[in-house]
Formats: structure tokens, C-alpha cells, sequence
């Protein structure tokens, strides 16, 4: 392969996989960078491959998928068409005059041998994924509370359990996977605490049956529920963790179709609590090149993509979560829509009638997404939940009275003022565990919808992730001015504010 690949995919999940093969097997020289150190993402975490078990593929749904694109990917790299780059993480990515992307990498804990710091690329197709939505309620910086996706990250990936009695809790449907798949680990599971009602489903028919292969998943997951006893509570929300130094219980109580608690509360015990809101995209590094930013219907901010995954950016192509939290089905669409469609404006040859049946396919999978997204939102009044003294941002140790004061009596009416006057999303993890929620209290102290600028001023990072002061000094001149990357430009902001 070239020196300089004609395509630079980050992110080995569904989608990047997917886009690495796809545009490997149409003839682009293909760099592929994942963090990880096994291909997979999160959808397809499994055990050490060294290691592995005939029962690691049990619990994930597509796995021949999986192991046919695994398996193409490590071919095409024998063959010299893929560099593949595991426990690599890109934390910083520039776009030059000519149109060319330097990516910055640094090592992960995951990096076997060496390290490619950088690398150059004409094409870059972003599939970053995204992570677990956070909403703080009394009670999550217990010991015992993680997110409902890192439960799930540590069954799948190291075969641990994080706790012995569970509930699960939050909204959508992938609370199911993570309840089942404790369960089936040996693990109580006490109750799955769904803030909505499934019947939301039936308000959007045409969007709940777009992806029948989701309809027998479901089948599958409430036949285990059945099989490990699980109770399942809708229209429950826990308004109250409960323990000393770590988790013992938890409060429960009934809320209306917008989140208000209506019922007595109960309580019951628990040493794990799984929290997920859904997920929200990894933007770092989308926004960093300016890319164009729309909020979805779950409320999230997600990357603006036309019918052919291209950005607003000339030369870069984003597929996955990154444009909207859709499953690992439709990941797997939109990496392989966008690379052919990459290879197709490079000049090689791309089967039109293969795109225009992934086209159809991708607009099935955002119908099916949407109708997700409207059966299970986040309950508008949850901000309700909160006591004065609740942390909102863990890291700067920002509590819910804070944030209240810097809007009442300093005036701090949008996300941004409010991170300026109390500091939400400045510390270690730069607003991706507080981001979401700090966006939504913003709101609700303003009495208003959140905007995609509450969003953005939350999302938008100088470095996709902290580095050694090494790597920094590492940079050579003809980088983009590292405090200027995160920046927006005239180009920037073109979300209809
Ligand atoms: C923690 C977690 C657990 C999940 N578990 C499930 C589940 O069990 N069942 C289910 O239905 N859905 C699950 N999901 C949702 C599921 O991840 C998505 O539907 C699907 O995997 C999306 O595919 P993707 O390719 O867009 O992203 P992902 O699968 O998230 O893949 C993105 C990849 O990009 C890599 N990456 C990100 N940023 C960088 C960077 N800067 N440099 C290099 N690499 C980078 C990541 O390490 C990751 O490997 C989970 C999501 C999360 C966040």
C-alpha cells in the first residue's frame, strides 16, 4: 500500500468495518484505526480472541455478520489493502489547503508493538460510534452505580460481572440485553426499570416494523426475561440511590408520560445499578474538522450526512452511531453506503444498483431509529429529580444548585454561560459523562427546548482525548494550531440556530 492511503477509516465497530472492507474490496488503498485492540466496536465486543469460547458469541445478535467481515478485513490486510492500526486512538485531526487530513494518534493500553503517531490521508470516512447518555439522579456517584453500557463492556469483554443483585434502569431497549445478559452470568437481576411505555410503539407502526429483524430480537429478549423471572416496571423511573459508601437500594416511583413522579415510592435492594439513557455520538472529532451538526429526534447532537454519508466537509464521510444512534444493522449500512460511495467519487468502480439498495436499506433503519427514538425519550421533567445538592459534572464537582444559581442570580440562560460561570464539562472528561444532561438543565432552568448550541458548546473539544505532554510536543508545524481545532469557523455552526 502507498504511503498515503486513499481512504483513513477510524473506528472498528459495524460500521467502520463494514467501510474498510467495502472500500478495501472496491480498490482504495484502506488505513483502518480503532482504539481497540480487536476489531468489534461495541456491538461486537467479545473476550480476548486468544482466549476465546464457543459461548462468546451467545448474546450477539448479527455475530456471522461479524465473523465474515472479521474475517474479510484480516484477509484484505495479508493481502496489503488494509493497514490495520488497533490500540491506536486519533486525538487530533486537521484538514490542510489541499484538502489532505493529518490524524494524530496516540497508544491505547490495547497497542501491541509499536505506534504510528501520524498519518496523512485524502479521504477520511469517521465511525467513531458513541457512548452511554448519562442523567444524574441522587445517588449515581455511589460505588456500585456504572452505566448500563459499561456492565455490559465488562460481561462481554472481560466475562465479569459488576455486582451480584442488579436493577436495571432508564430507557429503550437495549436495558434488555444488558438485564439478560446478567441474568444469564448468574447474576439477580431485581427489576428492569423502564421510564416509558412500550406502547409507544404502536403510535409509529410503519417505523416499528422497517426492521423486522429487530421484532424477533425482541421476541428473544422478553422470552428470557420470562425464563430468569425478571420483573419489568414501565413508566418507573428511580428517583433515589440509596447506601453509604457504596450501593444498598434504590427508590422507585411511578412517573406520568412526562417523567413526574404519580405513584408511592418503593424500594428495593440492589449492590449494582446499570443507569442508560440510550447513547449519544462521539463527536470530538467530526466537530474538530467542522463538520455540520443537526439534533436528532432522541435529543441528541449527531453529524449532518446527505443520502451518501457525506459530511459538510469536503473529503469526509461519517457512518454509524455518529449520525444517529440507529443499531448495529444500520451501522453496518451506512459504512458500506459511505465507502462505496467514496470509491464511486474516486473513480472506481461502485455498483450503483448495490448503493442504491443500501440507500433504501439505511432509510428503513432511520424510519425503524426514529420510531425507537419516539417510543422511548428522555422524560422532559426529569430534571424534577434532582435535589439541590446532586453532582451534575462528577468531574469539576458541579452540583444541580450550582448550575440553578449561575441561572438565577448570574443570568446564565444557555449551556455555554452556564459551563463559563459554574464550570460543568471542564474537567477530566470535558462534558462527555455531563454534557447531555448540563444541555437539558439549561433548558429547563430557561423554560425553553435545548438547542443544538447547548449541545455543541458541550460537545466541542480542542483534543479528542487527554494526551501525554509528549504527544504535543511531538506536533510539527504544519498542524493546524492545536487550541484553534476545536474553534468554530464561518463554515462551523451551520445547525439552524
Ligand atoms: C458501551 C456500549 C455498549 C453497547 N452494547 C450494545 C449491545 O450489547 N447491544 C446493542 O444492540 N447495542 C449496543 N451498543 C450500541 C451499539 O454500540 C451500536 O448500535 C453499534 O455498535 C454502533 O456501531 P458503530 O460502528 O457506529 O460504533 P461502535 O460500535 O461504537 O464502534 C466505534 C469504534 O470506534 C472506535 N473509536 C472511537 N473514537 C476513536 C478514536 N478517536 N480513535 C480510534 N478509534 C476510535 C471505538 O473504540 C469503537 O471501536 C452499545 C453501545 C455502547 C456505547
Amino acid at each position: 500500500m502507498p504511503q498515503v492511503p486513499d481512504v483513513a477509516v477510524v473506528g472498528a465497530g459495524p460500521a467502520g468495518l463494514a467501510a474498510a472492507v467495502e472500500a478495501a474490496e472496491a480498490g482504495l488503498g484502506v488505513a483502518l484505526i480503532d482504539t481497540a485492540g480487536q476489531p468489534g466496536g461495541q456491538y461486537w465486543r467479545h473476550y480476548d480472541e486468544k482466549h476465546a469460547r464457543p459461548d462468546d458469541s451467545a448474546g450477539h445478535h448479527g455475530w456471522p455478520v461479524f465473523t465474515r467481515l472479521r474475517d474479510r478485513m484480516y484477509a484484505l490486510r495479508a493481502a496489503g489493502r488494509i493497514r490495520y492500526l488497533p490500540g491506536h486512538q486519533v486525538w487530533l485531526v486537521t484538514r490542510d489547503a489541499s484538502g489532505a487530513f493529518t490524524l494524530r494518534m496516540t497508544a491505547t493500553t490495547a497497542t501491541a508493538g509499536g505506534t504510528d503517531r501520524t498519518l496523512v490521508t485524502g479521504a477520511l470516512i469517521l465511525c467513531p460510534g458513541g457512548y452511554d447518555r448519562q442523567l444524574p439522579i441522587p445517588g449515581w456517584d455511589l460505588p456500585g452505580v456504572m452505566t448500563a453500557g459499561g456492565v455490559q463492556a465488562l460481561l462481554k469483554g472481560h466475562r465479569t460481572t459488576a455486582g451480584r443483585r442488579a436493577v436495571v434502569a432508564g430507557t429503550g431497549p437495549f436495558l434488555l440485553p444488558v438485564a439478560t445478559g446478567l441474568a444469564r452470568a448468574g447474576v439477580t437481576v431485581a427489576a428492569v426499570v423502564e421510564a416509558n411505555a412500550t406502547l409507544g410503539w404502536l403510535r409509529d407502526p410503519v417505523g416499528a416494523i422497517s426492521a423486522p429483524g429487530k421484532g424477533v430480537e425482541a421476541l428473544q429478549y422478553v422470552a428470557l426475561m420470562a425464563r430468569h423471572r425478571i420483573p419489568y416496571k414501565t413508566r418507573t423511573v428511580i428517583r433515589e440511590i440509596l447506601g453509604t459508601d457504596r450501593v444498598e437500594a434504590v427508590r422507585l416511583a411511578r412517573v406520568d408520560c412526562d417523567g413526574r413522579p404519580t405513584g408511592p415510592d418503593e424500594e428495593l435492594p440492589a449492590d449494582l445499578v446499570a443507569l442508560g439513557w440510550g447513547f449519544t455520538p462521539s463527536l470530538e472529532l467530526p466537530l474538530m474538522l467542522g463538520a455540520q451538526t443537526a439534533k436528532d429526534v432522541d435529543g441528541s447532537l449527531v453529524v449532518a450526512v446527505d443520502d451518501r454519508q457525506r459530511s459538510s466537509v469536503e473529503g469526509l464521510y461519517v457512518a454509524g452511531e455518529a449520525t444517529g444512534v440507529g443499531g448495529a444493522a444500520l451501522a453496518v449500512q451506512e459504512g458500506r453506503l459511505g465507502a462505496l460511495a467514496l470509491a464511486d467519487a474516486l473513480g472506481r468502480p461502485a455498483d450503483p444498483a448495490a448503493m442504491r439498495r443500501l440507500g433504501r436499506a439505511v432509510r428503513r433503519g432511520r424510519r425503524f431509529a426514529v420510531a425507537m427514538h419516539r417510543t422511548y425519550p428522555v422524560p422532559r421533567a426529569w430534571p424534577q429529580w434532582l435535589s439541590e445538592t446532586t453532582p451534575v459534572c462528577r468531574c469539576e464537582e458541579v452540583s444541580y444548585g450550582d448550575l440553578r444559581r449561575a441561572h438565577d442570580d448570574l443570568g446564565a440562560e444557555d449551556a455555554r454561560t452556564l459551563k463559563m460561570l459554574a464550570r460543568p464539562g471542564m474537567g477530566w472528561c470535558q462534558g462527555r459523562v455531563c454534557g447531555f444532561a448540563t444541555a437539558g438543565i439549561a433548558a429547563c432552568l430557561s423554560r425553553r427546548e435545548t438547542t443544538p448550541g447547548d449541545l455543541r458548546s458541550l460537545a466541542t473539544r480542542s483534543l479528542a482525548v487527554p494526551v501525554p505532554l509528549g504527544e504535543l510536543a511531538a506536533l510539527t508545524e504544519d498542524t493546524t494550531p492545536v487550541a484553534a481545532a476545536g474553534e468554530p469557523t464561518e463554515q462551523r455552526g451551520r445547525d439552524g440556530e
